[in-house]
């Protein structure tokens, strides 16, 4: 409608909007048998467009050419007056068909053919061994290498009579198209609220699709403080794997007991994808759809934080671990005790005690600060974190259960009570194919590492076990 407003529509878009229009009736028809307020609303904005269906459908041809001056725009009939400029025309083509062929025979020119381009209109043209058999009636106008073109007083009449008619077809058109489209601008309005409409039925009948082809259930939408999701599934990883496998999973939190989920658990376990799927599922219960999960009770969340995946914006002078801290802030200082946050990692982009002291700070204050206390979801490597269920009331600890067999783990992909304490990210780096010697290596490192325990800082520790390891290698 924009570009029938301004100007700009061409016929093929009127021909669509036309077609568009046609399908509004029969969508009517089928959603006034729904017993829905909010449907019943939308098909009472679906307006009978009836008249500029058919005005548009008699107007215009099915298929139109892409530029107005292509021509043949409207139907034969439509208007008389472009009728008889079409037959003008069609007849003066027909006339110089039967003048080249007369004037072939007549001197017996078998060469001879009647042409037109746009700087010399129509020609006569010759081959230059038969051009001596042009008898001087016709004048010569252009030479060619292979040809030589003529013209004679006949054809220019009928090449005036022509293209005339043309121009004035042309003309013609483009004037009746103008009125046509400025006809079909009255009744913006009315299809800007149609669309508008539609839209709104796409959108719920999509929802209702999904729901019904997925198993989704009507989520309990209220006042409460209660974020309750039995066998909660991500929409989309669902289906990006085969059937049956991805592994539901429940939540529980409310403001009080259980505030702040803290989950660990090794790298591909499923924690990303849980914190994710907690959102959406919040997200698609409040804009009022089913959700994916066998049962849920959810109290309205006012805001929806997210911290995840690290990037930077190094255009704008931002590192990655700026862009993290910045988005930290930003939760810390809006989330209000109403809200969602989803936070999947943080203090990563930093030294470890750095980021260990990072992230506990933010999950302390989250967890104590009045007005701030959001139903949190917090999936961390940080195993040093999982302290916080003892300390403050509100946190919990939760994993992502693996099952190890053999030299192998399995992902259960299910997130359970307590704390993991092992990330098995080796494993998972030599899933990823880091060349083997590194993972030797690593494992090398790793085993030193655990034998010292907790006795020692980190650094001291990585340097003796790499300092012990080398010994080793020289002897
Ligand atoms: P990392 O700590 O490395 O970020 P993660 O624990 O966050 O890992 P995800 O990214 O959530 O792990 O999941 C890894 C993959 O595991 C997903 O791409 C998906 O294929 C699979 N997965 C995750 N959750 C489930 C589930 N509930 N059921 C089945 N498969 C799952």
């Amino acid at each position: 409608m924009m570009k029938v407003t301004s100007g700009f529509a061409m016929p093929r878009d009127l021909v669509a909007l036309g077609s568009s229009l046609k399908q509004v009736g029969p969508i009517k028809e089928i959603i006034c048998q729904i017993g829905s307020a909010l449907i019943y609303e939308c098909s009472e904005q679906l307006v009978d467009m009836r008249e500029l269906v058919d005005l548009i459908g008699r107007a215009l041809v099915d298929e139109p050419p892409l530029r107005l001056t292509d021509g043949h725009i409207f139907r034969d009939g439509f208007y008389p007056a472009l009728d008889e400029l079409r037959s003008i025309t069609k007849n003066g083509r027909e006339w110089i068909a039967r003048y080249q062929n007369q004037i072939r025979d007549e001197y017996g020119i078998k060469t001879l053919k009647v042409g037109f381009n746009k700087i010399f209109g129509y020609y006569i043209e010759v081959s230059r061994g038969q051009a001596h058999l042009m008898p001087d009636i016709f004048q010569r106008r252009q030479t060619l290498v292979n040809n030589e073109r003529f013209i004679s007083p006949e054809l220019k009449e009928y090449e005036g009579k022509v293209l005339t008619a043309q121009d004035r077809m042309e003309m013609m058109e483009s004037d009746l198209f103008q009125k046509l489209r400025l006809k079909v601008a009255e009744s913006a309005e009315q299809v800007c609220q149609i669309a508008r409409s539609l839209a709104t039925i796409d959108t719920l009948s999509s929802l209702a699709e999904i729901a019904r082809a997925h198993d989704y259930v009507r989520p309990i939408v209220d006042e409460s403080d209660k974020l309750e999701i039995i066998e909660g599934r991500h929409p989309i990883v669902e289906h990006s794997l085969p059937k049956e496998q991805f592994i539901p999973n429940d939540t529980g939190l409310d403001g009080e007991k259980e505030q702040l989920m803290l989950i660990t658990g090794p790298n591909m376990a499923g924690k990303s994808t849980y914190i994710r799927q907690v959102a959406m599922i919040v997200i698609l219960a409040q804009m009022g759809a089913f959700i994916p999960a066998r049962k849920s009770h959810i109290g309205i969340i006012d805001k929806i934080f997210t911290r995840i995946g690290a990037s930077d914006d190094l255009s704008r002078g931002q590192s990655t671990f700026m862009v993290e801290m910045s988005e930290t802030a930003n939760i810390l200082n809006n989330a209000t005790s109403r809200s969602l946050v989803i936070l999947d990692e943080i203090g990563r982009g930093t030294s470890t005690y750095d980021g260990v002291a990072i992230a506990w700070a933010v999950a302390e204050y989250l967890l104590k600060t009045d007005g701030r206390q959001a139903k949190t979801l917090f999936a961390t490597h940080y195993f040093e974190l999982t302290g916080l269920e003892k300390m403050i009331k509100g946190a919990v600890n939760y994993h992502a259960a693996v099952k190890e067999w053999n030299d192998e783990i399995i992902f259960l992909h299910k997130i359970d009570r307590g704390a993991a304490d092992r990330s098995y990210g080796i494993h998972v780096a030599r899933l990823a194919g880091l060349p083997t010697p590194v993972i030797t290596r690593a494992r090398q490192i790793l085993g030193e590492l655990e034998q010292d325990g907790g006795r020692k800082s980190s650094k001291r520790k990585v340097l003796q076990a790499v300092e012990k390891q080398l010994l080793l290698f020289e002897s």
